[in-house]
């Protein structure tokens, strides 16, 4: 792709400004997984070794633009970003009138979404920004499906552009083995909800040769195929679609198969009784929270058997341990396998981190949203706007020369 690259460019002495995705889940004040932290740590090394004042950018949850929310605030990234880079990260309250950082040092500003116009990508907001640094760095695979002012605006804003490694390597490595795979291609989509992820299990079907659903989404599918799922989250809405992906991967000769034994509880708690059930014996009053034990080392074989992996969405209540041992099969299934895997996606990024397998996939994407847009195939506005502006200064540079 047509874009300028961090590693390329001269950094000494410049201000650079480093767009990372450090939204990370924080439970009473202390970080739960730190995986997007460590992910962007060998940017910030890298422009340090090379002499830059750094500046790192992200967001955290979703605040109300224009309120300062000590919940959101990036204060605990900045010790444990200061912690894994072994140097001290100061965290900016206010950074956007100005900040002080000298080459060697790392500032990290304020939760980016604090700042009125962020979402909406508001020119002035994005001009504001780029106005503190001398290159900006595009680095935060997992926002660049969006277009804001921290994300699209400043790339075309700022003095100088660029994709930091992180994103461009996601880039590389997720565009390879999404245009030449080697087959058989399974994809395992889970999560909760079919709504949010319809769009990505029908471009996905266009590109694999097998997918296995799980979740929330799985449940839409036992219903779909007859199955009373008792009080399990499903969407009788989408019973219909559902049908019809069914029907879609029949007529190219594969199936989506339906879960043959299923975990139940009678309630939706961290200590509920787990109980196996064969899928046509769900309680009505009960709740699928996972896949069973046969359905387990059935999807275990699948995976063992395909030459690429696509996962995203965890196969059950898997924050929950009396629900969580399909999700952890799964994820040794890939662990195991030779296949070349990647895996996307919020919960996803923290089920890996929990069981532990993260030296055995593949590629780990960063990115939740961003990764189902790109597996879809659209194009990311912040990456539009990097080919965009390289483009530009590559003319300027050759036209110079
Ligand atoms: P990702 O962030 O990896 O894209 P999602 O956000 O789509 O994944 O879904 C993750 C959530 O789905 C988890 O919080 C998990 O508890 C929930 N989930 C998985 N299976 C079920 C189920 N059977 N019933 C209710 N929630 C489920
Ligand atoms: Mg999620």
């Amino acid at each position: 792709m047509n874009y300028l690259r961090m590693e390329n460019l001269d950094l000494a002495g410049k201000r650079v400004m480093i767009r990372e995705d450090l939204n990370v889940p924080i439970s009473d004040g202390k970080i739960t997984s730190d995986a997007r932290i460590k992910a962007s740590v060998p940017t910030i090394r890298m422009a340090l070794e090379m002499g830059a004042a750094v500046l790192v950018l992200s967001h955290l949850g979703r605040p109300v633009e224009g309120e300062f929310d000590a919940q959101l605030s990036l204060q605990p990234v900045a010790r444990r970003l200061g912690e894994l880079l072994g140097r001290s990260v100061r965290l900016e309250t206010d950074w956007l009138d100005g900040v002080d950082v000298e080459p060697g040092q790392v500032v990290l500003c304020e939760n980016v979404r604090f700042n009125r116009g962020e979402k909406s990508n508001d020119p002035v907001l994005a001009r504001t920004m780029a106005s503190l640094c001398d290159v900006f760095v595009m680095d935060a695979f997992g926002t660049a499906h969006r277009a804001q002012a921290s994300t699209e605006g400043i790339v075309r804003a700022a003095p100088l552009s660029c994709a930091g490694p992180l994103l461009s390597g996601e880039l590389d490595a997720l565009g390879k083995s999404l245009d030449d795979p080697a087959r058989p291609m399974l994809a395992i989509v889970g999560g909760s909800k079919v709504s949010t992820k319809l769009k990505v299990l029908d471009a996905l079907l266009n590109k694999v040769d097998e997918l296995i659903v799980g979740g929330g989404i799985a449940n839409t599918f036992i219903a779909a195929s007859g199955f009373d799922v008792g009080r399990s989250l499903y969407e009788p809405d989408l019973i219909h679609d559902a049908q019809r992906l069914i029907q879609k991967v029949h007529a190219k000769g594969g199936s989506i198969p339906i879960p043959k034994d299923v975990v139940v509880a009678k309630s939706f708690s961290p200590d509920a009784e787990p109980m196996i059930r064969s899928v046509d014996e769900v309680g009505r009053d009960e709740m699928i929270l996972d896949i069973g034990p046969l359905t387990a080392a059935e999807y275990s074989t699948v995976i063992a058997g395909s030459g690429t992996v696509i996962w995203n969405g965890p196969v059950g209540v898997f924050e929950f341990t009396g629900f969580a041992a399909g999700t952890r099969s799964i994820a040794e299934a890939i662990e195991r396998s030779s296949a070349f895997s990647i895996a996307g996606g919020g919960d996803t990024l923290a089920a890996i981190d929990l069981f532990g397998v993260t030296q055995g996939i593949s590629y780990i994407s960063t990115g939740g949203g961003a990764f189902l847009e790109f597996v879809e195939g659209n194009s990311l506005p912040a990456v539009v706007a990097l080919q965009e502006v390289g483009g530009s200064h590559l003319i300027q540079d050759t036209t110079l020369a």
